[in-house]
């Protein structure tokens, strides 16, 4: 393409807000027929709402709160960051040992307790049977199963428009890749008309599923929002994160940057770039 009308499209997405950090960048957004979207944060609203707390041990309901918070206070996760919105910040307990693991969950050890916080098979094996329905935190002492606490995940109001708009665009396929359990990753993708979805994902299985899918030679590109994104971002061809939430990592592995909290942007950049390239033909 004339490198002329490039820059014009370039400025065009800035005027959108959108930042692309090159040329090519633009080629490719227009010739993608597959967006994969992150769901947590990126498809819903990047803070969830505590809802539910359920506990299987013999504690206190704001002393296991404290517990997991304390855990969490360090983690750059959303389900962390909602979470501690909930608490007060000076009564928490200082902690030790602090390892966060990447898609899981977060250990560390508390009053000479041992705390893991996050996905139900990262805390504990020994778990009781749920089938939960929202995004939830569980929590595990000393190796045994303690509870949980549930977080209502909102899809953003132009979710649904944006997925319309990018199948309107000609946009093929639209996949959903999170980590998020089964049956919360379906409910969403049901109520917004995405019917590929890769749930239970770590971050090596959203790596394995993007390459799977870029086998057909068109471009891929995958939408994100966190620090848990940058892998997947740069392993697909147009990796865009949404900047607005000061997810750094997840915009230095990015090809474009979406600086506002809207998802619009994506249909709007898909747009732009076709109509670059049109003029540049
Ligand atoms: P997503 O793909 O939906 O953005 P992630 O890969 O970041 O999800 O995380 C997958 C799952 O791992 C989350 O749904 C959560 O259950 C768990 N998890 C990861 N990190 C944390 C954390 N710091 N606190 C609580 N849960 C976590
Ligand atoms: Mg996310």
């Amino acid at each position: 393409a004339a490198p002329v009308s490039l820059v014009a499209g370039m400025s065009r997405m800035s005027r959108n807000h959108i930042v692309v950090k090159s040329g090519t960048a633009i080629e490719k957004i227009a010739l993608t027929k597959t967006v994969a979207f992150d769901k947590t944060g990126t498809l819903t609203k990047n803070q969830l709402k505590l809802n539910k707390v359920k506990l299987y041990a013999d504690i206190n309901k704001d002393e296991f709160l404290k517990l997991a918070a304390s855990v969490e206070q360090n983690s750059s996760h959303i389900l962390a960051r909602s979470l501690l919105k909930e608490v007060n910040h000076d009564t928490l307990y200082p902690v030790s040992n602090l390892k966060e693991i990447t898609g899981n969950g977060v250990i560390a050890t508390v009053n000479n307790q041992e705390i893991k916080v996050g996905k139900l098979d990262f805390v504990s094996l020994n778990h009781p049977e749920l089938s939960l329905t929202e995004t939830a935190i569980h929590v595990a002492i000393d190796g045994k199963y303690a509870g949980y606490l549930t977080f209502s995940d909102q899809i953003r109001p132009e979710a649904k428009q944006t997925i319309a708009d990018l199948k309107a665009l000609g946009v093929e396929n639209i996949i959903m890749l999170t980590g998020d359990d089964r049956l919360v990753a379906n409910k969403v993708a049901k109520e917004l008309g995405i019917n590929q979805v890769k749930a239970e994902c770590l971050p090596i299985d959203k790596i394995n599923h993007l390459k799977a899918i870029k086998s057909d030679n068109r471009p891929v590109m995958m939408v994100g929002d966190g620090v848990n994104d940058a892998p997947s971002l740069s392993a697909s061809d147009i990796g865009v994160a949404m900047g607005a939430t000061g997810a750094t990592a997840a915009s230095e592995s990015a090809d474009a940057v979406i600086l506002v909290d809207n998802l619009a942007h994506v249909s709007r950049a898909v747009k732009i770039a076709r109509r670059t390239m049109n003029v540049a033909r």
